[in-house]
């Protein structure tokens, strides 16, 4: 297309309610400014004048509500201007959600009232979750809250890597680019990038990571008039559909926003009709929504731990490490040698215990794999415990027993005990 061949400064004019719909080229980054007028990258706005970079590969659109000039400088994929698009719809919630932060707000803090909304956006893949979920924090963070965003999305979640559900506060709107700091977020590793690997696993993290998000909101009311976004897989069908359940119970999410599933909505608001003074709101998905194959899922899996390691701009350095066999204490949930029915009691049946915890022995089956470093103090925490990083196996010597992996920064590992599931990586993919 034209648009493709196009690496030149171009100009582009955005009427009222319109947005240009952007796919950065696959090789190099695009600039782009703001000339005039006011316009928003998913709910944060773009400062004026100043060249912003988008990284390769990003998907994004410039809206604006009343009409902008933009400049591009740079080979896009696509970029195409729509005229049709549900921001009107999405604003319209969110001044609804803003009315109940007003009301949470003056309510006497340690009544039940004083709680703010809880959202939580559901619908399958590509339905623009994750897109809905950053603009309603955004701009709810742009009129001075601090709402908590809950990415319960172990696939494309975007606050940390992929194998992980984790909630951290919103206190800015979050950059288009750089997403939000990933400084201090509330962490649990799960250890797959898909749900079926260990379903039970999976909701004993979501409950865990749920009671401290609670703990921490109930000590603070700002946070707690502000309420939470929870973003969530794109798995809505059996098993998953019953994942989304228990997502809206354990957070007692009270607004549900569907996306893109009428028979979702409409499951959901049967079930949850009985639960008094829960919303299922049927929103319309965007016709921008970039659907991606298993394939873009995947690279963008690795992508997005590259970024953990080396930063989005290649601007961080991580350090090579060499550890002994001995010096670490690696442990897997769930699975494992099952126990041979002869050890068992007379009448019980072999079952691999999904929540068991399995010390595992180095071997070269770990190469590559990315491994997370537990706060637990003991094994019998690591479950109930989050994380404070990550580390990626980049050497296995059996010989010399020593085993060569990449950290964040040199130094001591902020924890004794690693947890490793079957989350790899191939560092040049
Ligand atoms: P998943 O279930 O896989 O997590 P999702 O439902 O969360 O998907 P999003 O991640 O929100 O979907 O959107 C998919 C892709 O489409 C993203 O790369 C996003 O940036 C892009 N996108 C969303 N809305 C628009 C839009 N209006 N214009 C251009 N790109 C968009």
């Amino acid at each position: 297309t034209a648009a493709a061949a196009a690496s030149t400064v171009r100009q582009v004019e955005l009427e009222k309610e319109c947005e240009l719909r952007i796919e950065v080229g696959p090789n190099s980054p695009l600039r782009l400014r703001l000339v005039s007028g006011t316009a928003e990258v998913f709910g944060t706005e773009i400062p004026p004048e100043i060249w912003v970079t988008y990284p390769p590969r990003l998907k994004f659109a410039v809206f604006t509500w009343y009409g902008a000039k933009i400049e591009m400088d740079g080979i896009t994929e696509t970029e195409y201007t729509a005229d049709e698009t549900p921001m009107i719809s999405y604003v319209n919630v969110h001044a609804v959600l803003e009315a109940r932060r007003s009301r949470a707000k003056a309510s006497p803090p340690d009544s039940d009232m004083a709680q703010g909304p809880r959202v939580i956006v559901v619908g399958p893949t590509d339905s623009g979750k994750s897109t809905l979920t950053k603009m309603l924090l955004s701009w709810a963070a742009k009129q001075g809250w601090k709402p908590t965003y809950v990415d319960l999305d172990i696939g494309q979640g975007s606050i940390t890597i992929p194998g992980c559900i984790a909630a951290t506060p919103v206190e800015m709107p979050i950059d288009p680019v750089e997403g939000v700091p990933m400084d201090m977020p509330l962490v649990y590793f799960y250890g797959h990038a898909t749900p079926s690997v260990n379903v039970e696993l999976y909701k004993v993290l979501v409950t865990e990571l749920a009671q401290v998000v609670e703990k921490q909101l109930a000590g603070n009311a700002e946070s707690r008039a502000s309420g939470m976004v929870i973003n969530t897989m794109g798995w809505v069908e059996g098993v998953g559909y019953e994942l989304l359940l228990q997502a809206i119970d354990t957070f007692n999410a009270n607004v549900v926003f569907v996306l893109g599933q009428e028979k979702l909505w409409s499951m959901l608001r049967d079930v949850l009709k009985n639960k008094p003074g829960v919303d299922v709101v049927k929103l319309q998905k965007s016709g921008g929504v970039v659907n991606r194959t298993a394939k873009v899922r995947q690279k963008s899996r690795g992508y997005k731990i590259r970024e953990y390691f080396y930063g989005l701009l290649n601007d961080l350095s991580p350090h090579s490490n060499v550890a002994n066999f001995s010096d670490l204490n690696i442990y897997r949930i769930g699975g494992g040698p099952q126990a041979p029915r002869s050890a068992l009691p007379i009448g019980a049946e072999p079952a691999a215990d999904p929540t068991r915890l399995v010390s595992v022995n180095v071997s070269t089956d770990l190469l590559h794999s990315v491994l997370a470093v537990s706060f637990a103090k003991e094994p019998d925490q690591i479950i109930s415990s989050n994380v404070a990083g990550f580390i990626y196996i980049t050497d296995i010597d059996m010989q010399r027993r020593t085993v060569t992996y990449l950290a964040p920064s040199a130094g001591e590992l902020p924890g004794k005990y690693l947890i490793v599931g079957t989350l790899t990586w191939l560092e040049n993919n």
